[in-house]
C-alpha cells in the first residue's frame, strides 16, 4: 500500500493556509488517551498544565496561545525544547483522523481479498482469489488503547483494532478472549492533518477505504476456505485433480495419475457423444516413367465423422492395451472399423515399441494428441478436441493404407509397361514400313505423291468439307514421308504443296486446267502467276520451263499475250 495520503481537498484556500503554518494542534490526553484539539482546553488546562502528551514520543506538551483571542502564531502544542520529531506530527495527524472518524460515526471497511493455491497432478499451481466487499459500518465507540492503537466498537458490537502506525504489527497478537482481533492499518502520513481544526478536518478530509488496509479479518477462516475451494475447482477444470469416485492405485506417479484422469474423461465424452471426426488418410507414391519422367499416384480417404458404439476403457487387444476401444460406423451405417483403437497422448509420445504392437494388431488406430493443445486442456476445450477437431488427431495405423499403396504402385507399373509396349510396337511398324517403301521404285512413290497433291488441291478448290480436306492432307503427308525416305525430305514443304504454291501452278500448266484455283480456265492461273511478286519471283522460271514442256492450250489472242510476257 502506498504511503501517499489520499485526501479529498474541498477548499484550496484552506489547504494553502494549512501549509503556511504547520503546527501541532492535536495531542493526546495523558489520562484518557483520547485525542485533544488545542481549542478544546478549558481555563484549568492552560500552558504546562494542559495535561496532554505527544501521541508519538509521549513527552509532556505545553499548550501555547490556547486562551488568547489575538496571537502572532496560532494556538498549538509545543514539545519540550528540541524534542519534536517528524514522526510526532505524523502520529498526531493519524490521531486527528481517527477522531474525525469517531465523530463521523461511521467507518468504510476496506475490501478483504484472500488467495489460495493448490498444486495439481501436473505440478502446476492453481490459484484463486475471493473477496469480501467493502462495507460502511456504524461506529458506537472508539477506545484509544495506547500510543499506536485504537479499538473501534461497531454498532453491531463487533470490534476492529486500528493500528495507527504504518509498520506491520504482530499478526499473532491475540485479543484478551484469545481470538485474533481483526486489525486494519490506518495509513495517513500527511502531517498537515495535525494542524487542522475538527470541523476543517471533517470538511477537507474523508477517510477513504484505500487508506485502510486489512491485516486480519473476522471472516479470514471462511474466506481462506472459499479461496481454496475455488483453487481446487480450477484444478478440476484443467483435469489436474482426481475427480470424486475415481480410484487410482496407490503410489502412482502424478503424471500417470493425470494421464489416467484424462483417459477416463475422453472415454466418458466419447461414450456420451457417440461420434468422432477422424482425419483423412492419404497415400502418395512415385514410380520412374519413360524418358526420365516420374509418375505420381495418390489415394485419399476424406476426413469423416464416425458413429461410435461400445466405447471401452483399456481393454486388452493382443499384446496391446489401447487407451480406448470402440466400434466405428460410417454415416451410411456401414461398419468402418471393428474395432477402432484410440490412443490418448497427454505428455509422452507413442514410442517405436508401442507403435510396433499397434501395427501388429492390424487394426485402425487413431491417436488423439492432447499435448498439441499445450498440455493444459480444460473442460470447455476437451470435448471439442476429442469429438470435432482433426488437427490433434492422426492415424497411427490404417489397414487400408498398405493395400492402397500396393494397388497404386501396381497401377502405375502397368501404365509404364503399356507405354513401353506401345512405343516398341510403333517402332516396329515404322521399320517395316521403311523397308517396304524403300523396296518400291521412287518413280512409283513420286506418282503417288503427285496424285495425292492434285487431289488435295482439287478438294480444297471445290470447297470440300473439313474431314475430306484433312483426309487429303494426310495422304499428302504420308506420300511426302515416303519420298523423304527416298531422300527427298522437301516433299512436305508448304512452298511446294500449299495453296497457290509451286505444285499447284506446275500441275495447272501440265494438265491445261486450274488445279487448286477457282478459275474457269488456265488463263486465270497464268494471270495469277503474272502477278507474282517479292521473293516468289525466283520461282517464275520454273513455270516457263513447264510451259515449254507442256504447251498450254491457248487461243491465238491468249498466245499473243503469253508470248509478249
Ligand atoms: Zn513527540
Amino acid at each position: 500500500m502506498s504511503d501517499a495520503p489520499n485526501l479529498v481537498v474541498t477548499d484550496g484556500a484552506g489547504a494553502r493556509q494549512a501549509l503556511a503554518d504547520l503546527v501541532m494542534a492535536w495531542a493526546r490526553d495523558a489520562e484518557t488517551g483520547e485525542p485533544r484539539y488545542i481549542l478544546e482546553l478549558d481555563a484549568a488546562h492552560r500552558g504546562a498544565k494542559c495535561g496532554c502528551e505527544c501521541p508519538s514520543c509521549g513527552k509532556p506538551l505545553t499548550a501555547v496561545n490556547a486562551a488568547k483571542s489575538e496571537f502572532l502564531r496560532r494556538p498549538h502544542f509545543r514539545h519540550p525544547e528540541g524534542a519534536q520529531r517528524d514522526e510526532c506530527l505524523v502520529l498526531a495527524a493519524r490521531a486527528a483522523a481517527l477522531r474525525q472518524l469517531q465523530e463521523d460515526g461511521w467507518l468504510d471497511l476496506p475490501r478483504r481479498r484472500m488467495s489460495a493455491r493448490v498444486a495439481g497432478l501436473s505440478g502446476q499451481f492453481h490459484e484463486a482469489w475471493v473477496e469480501e466487499a467493502p462495507v460502511r459500518i456504524r461506529i458506537s465507540q472508539v477506545d484509544y488503547r495506547d500510543r499506536a492503537t485504537a479499538v473501534i466498537t461497531l454498532d453491531d458490537g463487533r470490534q476492529v483494532q486500528v493500528e495507527l502506525t504504518g509498520t506491520p504489527g504482530d499478526p499473532a497478537k491475540l485479543s484478551p478472549s484469545g481470538q485474533p482481533v481483526p486489525t486494519i492499518y490506518l495509513a495517513i502520513d500527511d502531517p498537515q492533518l495535525a494542524a487542522l481544526a475538527p470541523e476543517e478536518l471533517r470538511r477537507r478530509a474523508r477517510l477513504q477505504p484505500n487508506e485502510l488496509c486489512w491485516h486480519a479479518h473476522w471472516n479470514d477462516v471462511e474466506l481462506l476456505a472459499q479461496a481454496e475451494a475455488a483453487a481446487r475447482a480450477r484444478a478440476h477444470f484443467y483435469f489436474d485433480d482426481i475427480p470424486d469416485g475415481l480410484e487410482l492405485p496407490e503410489g502412482l506417479d502424478p503424471a500417470l495419475r493425470r494421464e489416467t484422469v484424462l483417459h477416463h474423461e475422453v472415454k466418458r465424452i466419447l461414450a456420451e457423444v457417440g461420434r468422432l471426426t477422424v482425419p483423412e488418410v492419404t497415400v502418395e507414391v512415385e514410380v520412374p516413367g519413360l524418358d526420365g519422367q516420374t509418375l505420381h499416384g495418390r489415394w485419399v480417404e476424406e476426413e469423416e465423422e464416425l458413429r461410435l458404439v461400445n466405447v471401452q476403457l483399456e481393454t486388452g487387444y493382443g499384446r496391446l492395451v489401447p487407451d480406448i476401444t470402440a466400434e466405428a460406423f460410417g454415416d451410411d451405417g456401414h461398419a468402418r472399423h471393428l474395432p477402432l483403437l484410440i490412443e490418448v497422448t497427454v505428455t509422452n509420445p507413442v514410442d517405436e515399441e508401442r507403435l510396433g504392437r499397434i501395427r501388429a494388431t492390424g487394426e485402425a488406430t487413431l491417436e488423439i494428441d492432447l499435448s498439441l493443445a499445450g498440455g493444459r486442456v480444460n473442460r470447455d476445450e476437451l470435448k471439442h478436441l476429442v469429438v470435432d477437431e482433426v488437427a490433434t488427431k492422426r492415424w497411427l495405423f490404417h489397414p487400408n493404407l498398405e493395400w492402397q499403396r500396393s494397388a497404386l504402385l501396381g497401377r502405375l507399373a502397368k501404365q509404364v509397361a503399356d507405354e513401353q509396349a506401345e512405343r516398341e510396337s510403333r517402332e516396329r511398324w515404322l521399320a517395316e514400313r521403311r523397308t517396304q517403301v524403300l523396296a518400291t521404285p521412287v518413280s512409283e512413290v513420286g506418282a503417288e505423291y503427285l496424285d495425292a497433291v492434285m487431289r488435295m488441291l482439287d478438294i480444297r478448290a471445290a470447297g470440300g468439307d473439313a474431314d475430306a480436306v484433312r483426309a487429303a492432307r494426310e495422304r499428302v503427308a504420308d506420300a511426302a514421308d515416303k519420298l523423304g525416305m527416298h531422300g527427298y525430305p522437301e516433299a512436305a514443304d508448304e512452298n511446294l504443296v500449299g495453296h497457290g504454291a509451286i505444285l499447284s501452278r506446275v500441275l495447272s500448266i501440265m494438265l491445261g486446267r486450274p488445279v487448286g484455283y477457282r478459275f474457269d480456265n488456265l488463263m486465270g492461273v497464268l494471270n495469277a502467276i503474272r502477278q507474282t511478286s517479292g521473293s516468289r519471283l525466283s520461282t517464275l522460271s520454273i513455270y516457263f520451263i513447264a510451259a515449254k514442256a507442256y504447251p498450254p492450250p491457248l487461243s491465238a489472242e491468249q498466245r499473243a499475250w503469253f508470248d509478249a510476257w
